[in-house]
């Protein structure tokens, strides 16, 4: 029997490769029509606000019902970060009638959720083709699990660096052995310590430090702000002042530290 990493890639790839690229609603409607998804149909373009690009609201019982999916009407973002968002939300939405076992920390659970669903995101992204550098979504999360992830005994992720490397493991709970149980995983991630600050500045803050324009210009794209365009520079060198405050300050709670500490993982390598 094929290894279940590849059955998931395989999965994915026969769902993708026919796809519309250049309508997100298109996209996701020939993402969703599977037997798991096809409820869903038609997709949701509504406002969520400036910060959120996709959601699928949920029922959680023993199971997991989705109940709709909804991409924003205010998305001004790249094409590519949009179709990275689909990828995101379709993730989610193959939680369908799975089996939800987060009644007990929920927090805990939606961690693993997110970090599940972006670094998969990630690897779609890849796969079909897609290689601009993105801004991860979900940065606080990512840089406290993924080097937790590599640190489990005998782990699959031991030898992930990039973010989609992550991703094509967790391709395989979705769309070969099809789970939405995160905890036993989760609860072995947090016994892992690690100080985050401590793991930052010794393995990446010399690396942020020399690359913090290039950085920032990144974290620009992802910006959903139509202010943005009207000076650009001034724009970028107030994201790069911030993510030194964010490091000299040592606040991996304030995003000019994690997205810049998450990019710097991305691009060297999840050590
Ligand atoms: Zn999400």
């Amino acid at each position: 029997m094929a290894d279940k990493n590849i059955m998931a890639r395989r999965k994915f790839l026969h769902m993708a490769l026919k796809a519309n690229y250049k309508v997100r609603v298109h996209l996701s409607e020939h993402l969703l029509n599977t037997p798991r998804t096809n409820h869903l149909i038609p997709i949701n373009i509504s406002d969520l606000g400036l910060s959120t690009f996709g959601e699928c609201f949920a029922t959680m019982t023993h199971i997991v019902t989705i109940e709709s999916y909804t991409l924003s009407n205010a998305d001004i973002r790249p094409p590519y970060y949009q179709i990275k968002t689909v990828f995101h939300e379709f993730y989610h939405a193959r939680m369908h009638n799975l089996v939800y076992d987060g009644h007990s920390n929920y927090n805990r659970w939606l961690a693993m959720e997110e970090t599940a669903a972006e670094t998969a995101a990630h690897a779609m992204y890849r796969l079909i083709g897609l290689k601009q550098e993105l801004n991860p979504a979900y940065g606080h999360y990512l840089v406290q699990l993924l080097p937790r992830l590599k640190r489990l005994e005998k782990s699959e992720f031991k030898n992930c660096l990039h973010i989609h490397q992550f991703g094509l493991k967790f391709l395989k709970y979705r769309f070969s052995e099809n789970t939405a149980s995160w905890m036993s995983l989760m609860e072995s991630c947090v016994k892992i310590k690690l100080d985050i600050i401590d793991y930052a500045f010794v393995n990446y803050r010399d690396y942020v430090y020399a690359n913090t324009q290039e950085i920032a210009s990144i974290i620009w794209e992802s910006e959903n702000d139509p202010d943005k365009f009207a000076d650009k520079n001034a724009y970028i060198q107030y994201i790069a002042d911030d993510i030194i405050y964010g490091w000299e300050n040592k606040e991996i709670t304030y995003p000019g530290m994690y997205n810049s500490l998450c990019i710097a993982m991305n691009r060297i390598g999840v050590k």
